[in-house]
């Protein structure tokens, strides 16, 4: 009895302490003037997990920083497996934060959201019909390294992290290559989940205009013909009066930095790969990123993105069959697609016109350099009618082959097939096969360092057939998969985000082998006997006055057309099997 009296005191005593539990965020307590620390959010979201049935905090993978990374779930189910919420018919909304650590309207934004639907306070029936996952700190090694400096014109909070990741990496350049294991943990979460709908927060830099939040979705021209009318003819529609209702109306992503004015005209961002939003394109998840106005008050921004979550997270409840669905389709058409735009590039004979809310912006004199600077004039707000060129065209296209053929070797570039759900096959046995192959016929190299690599562009190439042999083990992936459009843009060395242009074959662009001069001479006099149709070529370039004068490059020629010269020397190791 007296057990008893004592259990239920502590029950009723536990009952009035939950009770008690506040469950404002320090956004909301410091009336938008701060942002929570990385171990403060975590703490928030485990207090959540406690008292909510419906919210999980789970860690899954690390992240540069040593830290691990993790997830929040709301799911009415109390469901926490990811690949059971795949499979479960709901909808899925995946927000990534804090990719830019200083950027961390998302971050507070989230913690709201989750709260509140955990609360019932919005969504009420429809949150069952969805699943919401959120990385509440991507960049965990940026957001660490906190600091009243890391923002110099973002208007609050007060402290924020740092957008290089603890390797000073920009994670959002690193969706397609994964150099850091920040993105490694992305990938997972990614393809567990497969959600229908992506948003990525950020605070945007550039010119200054009357709106809080800016947007950039998916680039249309990119989409599934499935997914195209509906992201263009209904999703941004819906969004757009959603946000106008809330007072945070919303406008494309301002494209335009330093001198020029945005009412010059405004163009659409690229959506390649290495960024967030080009890269769940190219599995189907409809993808958005926010991009709030640094120079409007943190609170401000903070209740724009939040706004911008909740409604999406809104219309994904209302409209989840017809989003999955299209999805579903989409995936099929890939797996049966054969020629893929691997390069696109602006069409600027094509514009809409958006209605543009802007400031009028002038050049003064600068009192610190004296030279002419740029000014936008607040109390001369405009509203105009602006050219914006969103129509994008394919300037690379290439027909896929029926297999890519890869050797065990190049490992690097199968883990990453594979971390992206590509299905490989393995060669059974030792053999030769006859393949067509691309010889890396020219390139440029760019001269700075980016983002831990010298990329390539411009690429040239030629095509030819060759006898390669292959061992045991080494992979064959068959381009017919929902991954196909990963799997091209990836492999084709054109590609905009291509592992070659990443420096991931770099080792095949010197020679490895070289003669020597002294005791070449009597190969190169037998080789040109021998071959009497090279002996012609050989003589006629010695008419060449340039040619002549130089020995290493005359037997240089000769040693380039032997058998001696080594075949591997800029053939490209991802070899096709055509239709
Ligand atoms: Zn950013």
């Amino acid at each position: 009895m007296r057990l008893s009296i004592i259990f239920i005191t502590f029950f009723i005593l536990n009952l009035g302490l939950k009770a008690q539990v506040d469950f404002t965020s320090k956004f909301e307590k410091t009336n938008g003037s701060e942002t929570v620390t990385y171990y403060e959010g975590i703490e928030y979201y485990r207090l959540l997990d406690e008292h909510f049935a419906s919210v999980k905090l789970i860690e899954i993978g690390t992240t540069d920083a040593g830290f691990p990374l993790h997830l929040v779930l709301f799911n009415t189910d109390e469901e926490f497996d990811l690949s059971v919420i795949k499979n479960s018919g709901k909808g899925v909304l995946f927000i990534n934060n804090a990719i830019h650590a200083g950027e961390t309207d998302g971050v507070d934004a989230s913690m709201m959201l989750i709260r509140n639907l955990a609360q019932g306070k919005i969504l009420k029936d429809s949150s069952k019909n969805i699943v919401v996952a959120v990385i509440p700190f991507f960049n965990v090694g940026g957001v660490l390294n906190r600091s009243k400096y890391n923002r110099v014109n973002q208007n609050g909070p007060s402290e924020v992290g740092f957008r290089g990741n603890a390797r000073s990496l920009n994670l959002n350049r690193d969706f397609s290559k994964a150099n850091t294991k920040n993105m490694w943990g992305f990938w997972d979460i990614f393809h567990k989940l497969d959600p229908d709908f992506f948003i990525d927060t950020h605070v945007s830099n550039g010119a200054d205009y009357q709106y809080t939040i800016t947007l950039i979705s998916n680039q249309k021209d990119k989409l599934s013909p499935l997914i195209k009318p509906l992201l263009e003819g209904a999703i941004k529609p819906y969004m757009y009066d959603y946000m106008e209702q809330k007072q945070y109306p919303l406008t494309p992503y301002i494209n335009v930095y330093g001198v020029t004015q945005p009412d010059e005209g405004l163009t659409e961002f690229p959506d390649w790969p290495r960024y967030s939003s080009g890269y769940v394109n190219l599995f189907q998840t409809i993808g958005f990123i926010t991009e709030s106005h640094m120079l409007k008050p943190n609170k401000e921004r903070v209740m724009a993105t939040y706004h911008f979550i909740n409604g999406l997270a809104d219309y994904l409840s209302k409209s989840t069959q017809t989003i999955i669905e299209a999805r579903a389709k989409s995936k099929l058409l890939v797996a049966e697609q054969k020629e893929f735009a691997i390069k696109w590039e602006l069409d600027d004979t094509k514009s809409t016109k958006i209605n543009f809310k802007g400031y009028e912006g002038s050049f003064t004199k600068s009192s610190v350099t004296k030279q002419p600077r740029l000014f936008y004039n607040r109390n001369k707000p405009y509203e105009k009618w602006v050219d914006y060129y969103n129509f994008f065209k394919p300037s690379v296209v290439v027909s896929a082959p029926k297999f890519y053929l890869v050797s065990k070797a190049w490992d690097d570039v199968v883990l990453r097939l594979k971390a992206n759900g590509v299905v490989t096959k393995t060669i059974n046995h030792d053999t030769t096969i006859s393949v067509s192959a691309y010889r890396i016929e020219d390139y440029e190299t760019m001269k700075n360092p980016y983002e831990g690599h010298y990329p390539h562009t411009s690429v040239v190439l030629s095509k030819t057939v060759e006898s390669v042999k292959f061992f045991k083990g080494d992979y064959m992936i068959e381009v017919n998969q929902p991954t196909n459009r990963f799997i091209v843009e990836m492999l084709e060395p054109k590609g905009e985000d291509s592992f070659f242009k990443w420096n991931f074959f770099d080792p095949i662009l010197d020679r490895k082998e070289h003669f020597s001069g002294y005791v070449f001479e009597e190969i190169a006099e037998s080789i040109l006997n021998e071959n009497p149709k090279l002996n012609k070529q050989f003589r006629a370039l010695q008419k060449d006055s340039v040619f002549a004068s130089n020995r290493y490059t005359q037997l240089d020629w000769i040693y380039k057309k032997s058998p001696y010269f080594e075949k591997t020397y800029l053939l490209y190791p991802v070899f096709r099997i055509e239709h």
